[in-house]
C-alpha cells in the first residue's frame, strides 16, 4: 500500500484561449477526477487540484483528446505563453495572437516522454510537438534551461499580463492598425528568497525593438543566452534576472544582436494605462461582443450563493466563441454570438453570477489577485486564495467609508515570496511569512511599470486594516485627480519609490 497521493496539474493555454470544447472537458475533468473546482490561474492557465496518483494517466488523456496538454506547464523551459486575452479587440491584437502562439510551439519542449508515459505514445496533434526530431531538443539540449523561463505579450495601452514580470516581455508596436513589431523587454521576475537579500523581484528592461517576422526569433535567442550562461550551480540566483545583473544590459544586448545576425533597432515609444481587465459587456471593431466575467481568486466553482461553474457549463453547451482566461485570473466569454447573448445574460443570473462586476463588487475585490497558497501549495507560509475574501470584507468597511468603493486599487497576495500572483506589483501587496502573517509592500504603479516597497512586517489581518486606514484616508482627502493609490503613497513619502530590482530591498 502506498499513500493516496494527489496532485495538482496545470493545464497549458497559450495566450489564454481555450474552446468551449475545451472549457467543458476541463469542468468534466475536476468532476471526475479533481476537486471539483477549477482554477484560471495568473498566467492563464488552468489547474486540477486534487487529482489521486491512479487518476493521472486518465485526465491528462481527458485534456489531450481537445489538444490541451501541460508539457512545460512547468520545468525549466519556457512556460505558459501569455497575451491581451482577447485577439478580437483589434486586427492587432488578433496578428499578436497568431506571434503568441508561434512562440508558445517554437519554445514546446519536443520530449517523447510526456507522450510515453501518459499516452502511450500518441498525440493528437503531433505535427507540432513530436516531431521526426525525436528526443533532440534543438532549443534547450540536454541539460534544458537552469530555470523556468516565463513569455508575456501585450497591446498597449493594455499590460494585462503583466509584461515587466516576465523573463521576456514583448510589446506590441502598431501604425495605422497594423502590427510592426515589438519592443523588447528582458529580465523580469517577482520571485524571492527571505533572508536572503541577494534575492530580489526585478521588472524586466527595454532593450530595443525587433520586427513582427523576427520576434520568434528573438525569443528563441534570449532563451539561448539565458541556457547558456544561466547560473547552474544555485537555483536562487538562476533566473534570466540575475544573469543580467550579472554581466550588465549592453553585454546581453550586444550578445542577442550576434545571434541573431542584425541589431534590434531603438525601442519605439508606447504608452500602458493600466495592467487591470474591464469588465462586463464590450464590442469589437467588427461588433464582435464579448463578456468580460469576475472570478474571485480565479477559482470556479459553485457555492450556495452562486453557481458559477454550472453556468459556465451550460453556457459552454451552446456558446460558439471561445472561453479566454485573464491574466488576472478572470474569464472572457468571446465573441458571443447576437443570438445567444440574451441567453447567456439570463444563465449567469439565474445562478447568481454577477453579469456586470462593475455593479456588485468593489474595485478592490475586482483587482485582488491571489495564489492558491495554503492548503494546497507546500511552499506556502500562510493563507492567500482561502482567505483573501475576508480580509477584502473588513478593508472594503474602510473604502466604502471613504467613498473609495469603486476606485481601483490593486492588491495581491501570495502564501510566500516566490510571487505567484505578481504580489510586487500590487499598489497593495501582502505576502506570506507565516499563518496569518503578511509582509505590507506599497506603492507599485498602477500599470504594471513600478514595483512596490516594503511598508511593514509580519503584519496579521488587525495590523494590515490598521496600517492601511490613515493611508487610504490621506488619498481619499489628499490625491491628485485621476491619482493612483501606488503612486500617491510614493508622494506622500510613505514608501520610496523601487527603480530597479537591485534597489527593491533600499
Ligand atoms: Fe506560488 Fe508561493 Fe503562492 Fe505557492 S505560496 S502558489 S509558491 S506564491
Amino acid at each position: 500500500l502506498e499513500p493516496l497521493y494527489s496532485f495538482m496539474i496545470r493545464v497549458r493555454v497559450p495566450g489564454g484561449v481555450a474552446t468551449a470544447d475545451q472549457w467543458l472537458r476541463m469542468d468534466e475533468l475536476a468532476d471526475a477526477y479533481g476537486n471539483h473546482t477549477l482554477k484560471l490561474t495568473t498566467r492563464q492557465a488552468f489547474q486540477l487540484h486534487g487529482v489521486l496518483k491512479r487518476d493521472l494517466k486518465a485526465t491528462i488523456q481527458g485534456f489531450n483528446d481537445v489538444l490541451l496538454d501541460s508539457i512545460a506547464g512547468c520545468g525549466d523551459v519556457n512556460r505558459n505563453v501569455m497575451f491581451n486575452p482577447n485577439p478580437h479587440l483589434s486586427r492587432v491584437h488578433e496578428q499578436v495572437y497568431e506571434v503568441t502562439k508561434a512562440i508558445s510551439a517554437h519554445l514546446t519542449p519536443r520530449t517523447s516522454a510526456y507522450w510515453e508515459l501518459w499516452l502511450d505514445g500518441e498525440s493528437k496533434y503531433s505535427s507540432v510537438l513530436n516531431d521526426a526530431e525525436g528526443d533532440v531538443e534543438p532549443i534547450y539540449g540536454k541539460t534544458y534551461l537552469p530555470r523556468k523561463f516565463k513569455i508575456a505579450l501585450a497591446v498597449p495601452p493594455y499590460n494585462d499580463t503583466d509584461i515587466f514580470a516576465n523573463d521576456l516581455g514583448l510589446i506590441a508596436i502598431e501604425e495605422n492598425g497594423e502590427l510592426l513589431g515589438f519592443n523588447v523587454a528582458v529580465g523580469g521576475g517577482m520571485g524571492m528568497t527571505f533572508g536572503m537579500p541577494d534575492t530580489y523581484p526585478r521588472l524586466a528592461d527595454i532593450i530595443g525593438f525587433v520586427p513582427a517576422d523576427k520576434a520568434v526569433d528573438a525569443c528563441e535567442q534570449v532563451v539561448t543566452i539565458q541556457r547558456d550562461w544561466g547560473n547552474r550551480e544555485n537555483r536562487k540566483f538562476s533566473r534570466l534576472k540575475y544573469t543580467l545583473d550579472r554581466v550588465g544590459l549592453d553585454v546581453f544586448r550586444d550578445e542577442l544582436n550576434r545571434r541573431l545576425g542584425f541589431e534590434l533597432e531603438p525601442a519605439r515609444p508606447y504608452t500602458f494605462r493600466s495592467s487591470g481587465d474591464a469588465f462586463g459587456w464590450s464590442t469589437g471593431p467588427a461588433g464582435a461582443r464579448h463578456l468580460t466575467l469576475f472570478v474571485e481568486g480565479g477559482r470556479v466553482l459553485d457555492t450556495e450563493s452562486s453557481q458559477l461553474k454550472t453556468a459556465l457549463r451550460e453556457i459552454a453547451r451552446f456558446h460558439t466563441g471561445d472561453f479566454r482566461l485573464t491574466g488576472n485570473q478572470n474569464l472572457i466569454l468571446a465573441n458571443v454570438a447576437p443570438e445567444h447573448e440574451l441567453a447567456v445574460q439570463a444563465i449567469l443570473t439565474e445562478h447568481g453570477v454577477a453579469v456586470e462586476a462593475n455593479d456588485v463588487h468593489t474595485g478592490l475585490r475586482r483587482g485582488a489577485l491571489a495564489c492558491v497558497a495554503l492548503n494546497t501549495c507546500t511552499l506556502a507560509f500562510a493563507e492567500a486564495e482561502r482567505y483573501l475574501p475576508q480580509l477584502l470584507a473588513r478593508l472594503e468597511e474602510v473604502i466604502r467609508a471613504l467613498g473609495l468603493a469603486q476606485d481601483d486599487i490593486l492588491l495581491r497576495m501570495t502564501g510566500c515570496p516566490n510571487g505567484c500572483a505578481r504580489p510586487y506589483l500590487g499598489e497593495i501587496g501582502l505576502v506570506g511569512r507565516a499563518v496569518g502573517r503578511y509582509n505590507l509592500y506599497l506603492g507599485a504603479a498602477f500599470n504594471g511599470e513600478r514595483m512596490n516597497k516594503l511598508y511593514r512586517e509580519m503584519v496579521d489581518e488587525d495590523g494590515i486594516v490598521r496600517e492601511l486606514t490613515p493611508l487610504l484616508t490621506d488619498y481619499a482627502q489628499n490625491r491628485q485627480p485621476q491619482e493612483r493609490f501606488g503612486d500617491f503613497v510614493v508622494r506622500q513619502g510613505y514608501v520610496k519609490p523601487t527603480l530597479s530590482g537591485l534597489t527593491f530591498h533600499d
